[in-house]
């Protein structure tokens, strides 16, 4: 029935199973304390006990209040109400109509902010990075100023695994007194989340990249901040984000942030170990190979390469028949050969861009799993590469 058991999951960016601890937490808000937290009853008390008690954890885990926790749909969910939100509010309110995001962006931020300027009257202005995808603070304080509407940069890149100095962004935006959103939804199981609130105005977060449930999310959002409900009804949490709360896999958010933020962050040696294994391993043995993203300022789990004379969806697929899943790093579901923007970014070429792999582990991958897969990579890559030759030699 399952066909995935024997396989080896290197692909923790993309989602991570639910730990059993999670689900436990999870089971009795589906059937016994199943209430409508809205609801007055004693039904309605006891669901808005378990919502407000996970919401009191994710507050007391960032050092916040708990009125600037909002309860989302997912991450890119947040992102959007963030950079929806706060943008067209500003606007409103002070005209404000510059959005600033850096090229490196999730989806879920630079196709919101392309949809803002589209349709909305904002202009996108892009922040440099370097070649790791690193934001260039010195470039923003230069172009800031207080027609900015919002500003939002991604903590930990999903694709390319950098780490931005956002408490160094977040501060500069604070001197101007420009709304700072940041993109936590791949870091928060990598990097303590305490304290954010003193350095950034709005943050992202997706229980499905930290051991939680997918489909649930959060938005911190700091008191004070101008932002317009983009969902309307019955006026949930606070008015922000209408629509009767999923109990159980807020529950279960809750429990895995915990998780994630105290033994999730003491247990980083390992990841870091077999992310270092991996990385070393193939660029020793792998010609026409480069590293993507920051060698040392990277996510604890997250390798990321490209390959010269390697189509990057090929070889996903010989990974998948040895066994092996891994990503390309960015969302090309539909095989659509187009590179991947956040590597063209770092002024990789096109087509090195479109042979780049993601291999990401997580608190269940074993060394073994890692010893399998440095030896199984370099043949594959041969593999491609003797293919390629032999249909340009024939
Ligand atoms: C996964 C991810 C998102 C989207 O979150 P979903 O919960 O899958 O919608 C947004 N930003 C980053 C950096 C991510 O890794």
């Amino acid at each position: 029935m399952n066909n995935s058991l024997d396989k080896i999951y290197l692909d923790y960016a993309a989602t991570t199973p639910v730990d059993e601890r999670v689900i436990e937490a999870m089971l009795p808000y589906f059937n016994l304390q199943f209430g409508n937290p809205s609801s007055v009853h004693i039904f309605g008390q006891e669901a808005e006990a378990a919502l407000e008690g996970g919401r009191e954890t994710i507050a007391r885990i960032l050092d916040v209040s708990v009125s600037e926790i909002v309860f989302t749909g997912c991450g890119t969910e947040s992102d959007n109400l963030a950079l929806r939100g706060i943008a067209l509010e500003r606007k409103l309110r002070y005209g404000a109509d510059r959005i600033l995001i850096s090229p490196v962006e999730h989806h879920a931020v630079s196709r919101t902010a392309l949809q803002l300027a589209d349709r909305f009257g904002f202009r996108v202005e892009f922040l440099k990075v370097d070649s790791f995808g690193i934001v260039d603070p010195d470039y923003l304080r230069r172009i800031i100023d207080r027609d900015v509407a919002i500003v939002s940069v991604i903590y930990g890149n999903n694709e390319i695994g950098s780490i931005n100095p956002v408490e160094e962004l977040g501060k500069i935006c604070r001197t101007h007194d420009v709304p700072f959103h940041v993109d936590a939804v791949q870091a928060a199981a990598h990097l303590p989340m305490r304290g954010i609130g003193n350095w950034c105005d709005a943050a992202s977060f997706g229980a499905h990249k930290f051991y939680g449930p997918k489909g649930v999310g959060a938005l911190y959002i700091r008191k004070g901040i101008p932002i317009l409900p983009i969902q309307t009804g019955g006026g949930q949490e606070n008015g922000i984000r209408s629509g009767t709360q999923n109990v159980p896999y807020i529950v279960g958010m809750a429990k895995a942030f915990e998780l994630a933020q105290t033994e999730g962050l003491k247990n980083q040696a390992s990841l870091i170990q077999y992310r270092d294994r991996i990385i070393s391993s193939a660029l020793e043995n792998i010609k026409g190979i480069y590293l993507t993203g920051h060698p040392i300022k990277r996510l604890a789990n997250h390798a990321s390469f490209v390959f010269e004379g390697v189509d990057g969806n090929q070889l996903l697929i010989l990974l998948d028949a040895a066994g092996f899943a891994c990503s390309s790093g960015s969302a090309c579901k539909t095989g659509d050969p187009k590179p991947s923007e956040v590597l063209l970014a770092l002024g990789i070429s096109p087509q090195v861009a479109l042979g780049s792999l993601r291999v990401t582990v997580g608190k269940y991958t074993t060394l073994n799993e890692v010893e399998k897969f440095v030896t199984t990579l370099p043949l594959l890559v041969n593999k491609i590469r003797k293919l390629l030759m032999e249909l340009k030699g024939g």
